[in-house]
């Protein structure tokens, strides 16, 4: 048995791993490439036949491992995708908005003759969407139910909780071999312990042999997430105190919820003042409703940190905009106020046009709380860069630029090696999802505590047997 990593591996976007047993081809995650000069390229040429995969199980909704699915389908996928009930609901809007992005993306450069002729073409449209979603089946967490679920001949599946965003999922498969049944482990993204409204990661009950591990932060660590409320709260005051705004980029899925909620209870305790809150994407507000649809699968915590009637994600001062209008509004008005809008990692969408109004002027802040890729506008502003480009004109970046980390929906190094401790029966970790440096960081670190490990860093391409040969 075999995978090959098609995406993902040796970077964190594009997220494709292709698991073939000899008699099955299961792809792991389906992603979109994002942040390098050759996405258009490399997302539209899919480095394998798309009849050739019997089926997909998705790990979670975000784009870098969902946004390929529709491309796949429309060129003649015709298994399944098996995913959370959450995963499903979210991935709906995900791709949704992904396909209106191409459009618009697509007719621009049609209309203004630039880039390749290939890029003046959607990927996909919002027409490619139903049938992408009929494809889906819906498998619960083991902690709901333990049975497993069959995806194909010999190969059986569960999920468990991954505790990085809704509905996101480690998958365990059960696949038999003519050496018995062998069990991998694919993690996808691994959220931090006591993350709010998430579950901590779990950790399969099963022998595993093989785990295929994200390593985004595998050589960094986080600020205790304990120290983060008091120096939010801080620089909140600091910037309500000279009128300044704080924009707050974040993903729609994922970020944006859990900053709403540590906002909601920093106002409640009265260690913040009650200032006007804007969550400027429609997508995070679809997603916010997707939320409250599927509660149950909130932390206990979370349930029980509000008071009875009062929903995590709604109140008072905070404001859900939807339309563009909306959005110039708060443009030009006077703050202070806290906007959060996407992209997270600010390639584009409306947070470049709320950058565009508030980095020349000091008095303003910019929170950079996720992962941000090289080459992204959210990387230089990180890097210390004192002149950035928006939109086609350049800005001087005069607003203070404040990392929260602790916000984060990655394990640090730590966290991710606690993690991958409680797991059975190891014997081979294969680690992708990190850039370079982050991954071999984290290989160095595994293999010094695990002699027992064979730990590896695929490259995009690369091949590898599993589980691994007896004489390695
Ligand atoms: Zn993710």
């Amino acid at each position: 048995m075999q995978v090959t990593f098609y995406g993902g591996a040796g970077g964190v976007t594009g997220s494709k791993h292709l698991i073939d047993t000899g008699q099955q081809k299961i792809l792991l995650d389906c992603g979109t490439f994002q942040g390098q000069s050759d996405v258009y390229s490399r997302n539209r040429s899919l480095p394998f036949a798309p009849e050739s995969i019997d089926h997909v199980i998705l790990s979670h909704a975000h784009i870098d491992h969902c946004g390929m699915l529709p491309l796949l389908v429309k060129r003649g996928f015709s298994g399944s995708i098996f995913a959370t009930g959450a995963t499903r609901d979210v991935a709906r809007y995900m791709l949704s908005d992904m396909a209106k992005i191409q459009e618009q993306d697509a007719g621009f450069r049609r209309r203004h003759r630039t880039g390749s002729p290939d890029s003046r073409e959607p990927l996909y449209t919002t027409k490619d969407i139903p049938e992408t979603m009929d494809r889906f089946v819906e498998v619960p967490y083991a902690r709901d139910d333990k049975r497993w679920r069959d995806v194909a001949p010999g190969v059986k599946l569960k999920f468990y909780d991954a505790g990085h965003i809704l509905g996101s999922a480690v998958t365990v498969l059960e696949i038999d071999t003519d050496d018995g049944p062998k069990r991998i482990a694919y993690t996808g993204d691994v959220g931090a312990p006591g993350t709010p409204l998430f579950y901590d990661p779990q950790v399969p009950d099963e022998e595993i042999d093989t785990v295929i591990a994200e390593s985004t932060y595998g050589g960094k660590s986080h600020h205790p997430l304990e120290d983060m409320y008091g120096r939010l709260a801080e620089t909140i005051k600091q910037v309500v105190a000279r009128k300044g705004k704080i924009i707050i980029p974040a993903f729609s899925l994922g970020r944006t919820q859990v900053i709403v909620y540590v906002l909601h209870k920093l106002t409640d305790e009265g260690k913040i003042p009650r200032l006007p809150i804007y969550v400027d994407s429609p997508l995070a507000t679809n997603l916010t409703e997707v939320f409250r649809d599927h509660r149950a699968i909130y932390d206990e915590e979370s349930i029980t940190d509000f008071r009875q009637g009062d929903a995590p994600l709604a109140f008072r001062n905070l404001k859900y905009t939807q339309s563009v209008d909306e959005s110039k509004a708060l443009n030009n008005s006077e703050g202070p106020y806290i906007v959060i809008s996407a992209s997270g990692m600010m390639t584009a969408g409306r947070v470049v046009h709320h950058l565009r109004h508030s980095i020349a002027d000091k008095k303003n802040a910019i929170l950079i709380t996720g992962y941000q890729a090289a080459g992204t506008l959210g990387r230089r502003l990180l890097e210390g860069a004192k002149r950035v480009e928006l939109y086609g004109d350049w800005f001087n970046v005069a607003a203070d630029v404040l990392v929260f980390n602790e916000f984060s929906a990655h394990s640090d190094h730590a966290q991710m090696s606690a993690y991958l401790n409680r797991f059975k029966g190891i014997k081979q970790v294969l680690l992708v999802h990190g850039e370079p440096n982050q991954a071999d960081d984290f290989k160095t670190e595994l293999a010094a505590a695990h002699e027992d490990w064979i730990v590896q860093r695929p490259n995009e391409g690369d091949t590898v047997e599993i589980p691994p040969p007896a004489s390695v």
